[in-house]
């Protein structure tokens, strides 16, 4: 069987290095091996930000600039919005009659994200996301789905929802697997254990010279280690995480001068920005090529979605057939 590939993010703000090491470098690999889908998930942003449309607007170019500046490749990787394939909200529907309130309910990524939402109650579409994931993954038959830690819940229920439809009608739908990225879980500047888009907590694939060196200055650090002559517990610190992710073979140097406190915070903090750095910089150089050409990434969008639909198209008519919705 030829192996497919479909990511994608939620269009609520700018991508960042979690991102990067979570999901964005193995799409960037794939890609170069298989056919790969990027979904631009407008639909699944507006399960927590509803009330901000215009904000879903504005990011859903700045994601896109964000995939072209870390080297996705339009001609290999087919980006598509999400709210424009209705087979996918059509799908949702299907899948939603056989899966149960109370799986959704116990799924831990749902648990803490309801958390971390701000949200006053439980939101029917925010509880029932991962059903519209299932038909994202389902509808372009991926195979591999490169996701952050995050996501196996949901990669596990969309596996559960291929197997059920499969047994119910014929079996037409592929089961997915899960590729989890070198760093399945890039921890925040404020010590919180996921940096995440919307916790503020994050350094952005846009971020300036001084903006990387601000947000490495304010990040949190061991608070047991007041002075440099106190010894520190790097496996707390973000900034240890972060040296483990993008210097990993200086990263036991960098423990050994932590714990044995012969390496100062500030001076931990200045290597790790001047690598972060270098990473970014040619992000920066590509971005503005495709920034400064904004036709040529909304002709890249269109393009993208109308191929998508295709696919979807085709899908749908075999679930019809599958569940006998074919009347005429
Ligand atoms: P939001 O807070 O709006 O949900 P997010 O930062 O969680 O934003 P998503 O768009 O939900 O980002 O996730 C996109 C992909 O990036 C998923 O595969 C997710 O697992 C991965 N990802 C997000 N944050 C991290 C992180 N800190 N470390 C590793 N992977 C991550
Ligand atoms: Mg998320």
């Amino acid at each position: 069987m030829t192996e497919r590939v479909l990511t994608g993010d939620r269009v609520t703000g700018k991508l960042h290095l979690g991102h990067y090491v979570g999901s964005l470098q193995n799409r960037v690999i794939l890609q170069e091996q298989y056919e790969t889908f990027v979904l631009l998930a407008d639909v699944q942003a507006l399960t927590t930000h509803f009330e901000k449309p215009d904000l879903i607007r504005t990011h859903l170019r700045e994601i896109t600039l964000d995939y072209l500046s870390v080297g996705i490749n339009p001609d290999r990787s087919t980006i598509f919005v999400q709210s424009m394939i209705p087979e996918i909200a059509e799908l949702t529907v299907l899948f939603s009659m056989f899966v149960t309130v109370n799986v959704l309910r116990h799924n831990p990524t749902v648990k803490s994200e309801s958390k971390n939402s701000g949200l006053d109650d439980m939101y029917y579409g925010f509880l029932g996301y991962p059903v519209s994931q299932a038909a994202d993954i389902t509808f372009c038959k991926a195979t591999i789905v490169p996701v952050g830690e995050d996501q196996l819940p949901h990669l596990e229920l969309t596996r559960k929802i291929v197997r059920r439809f499969n047994e119910l009608y014929r079996p037409i739908l592929v089961e997915p697997k899960p590729l989890v990225g070198d760093m399945p879980r890039l921890i925040g500047t404020d010590g919180n254990a996921k940096m995440s888009k919307s916790l503020g907590n994050s350094i952005a694939l846009d971020s300036s010279t001084e903006e990387i060196a601000y947000q490495i200055k304010k990040a949190t650090t061991d608070p047991a280690r007041v002075h440099k002559h106190d010894p520190g517990h790097p496996d707390i610190c973000p900034i240890y995480a972060y040296h483990r992710a993008f210097r990993p073979n200086a990263a036991s140097e960098i423990r050994e001068g932590c714990e044995q406190a012969t390496m100062g915070c500030s001076a931990c903090k200045g290597l790790i920005a001047s690598t972060i750095e270098q990473l970014i910089q040619p992000m920066r150089e590509r971005r503005s090529y495709y920034a400064a050409r904004p036709r040529v990434v909304d002709d890249i969008i269109m393009t993208g979605t109308q191929r998508a639909r295709g696919i979807a198209q085709e899908t749908m008519k075999e679930v019809r057939e599958a569940m006998s919705l074919n009347y005429f």
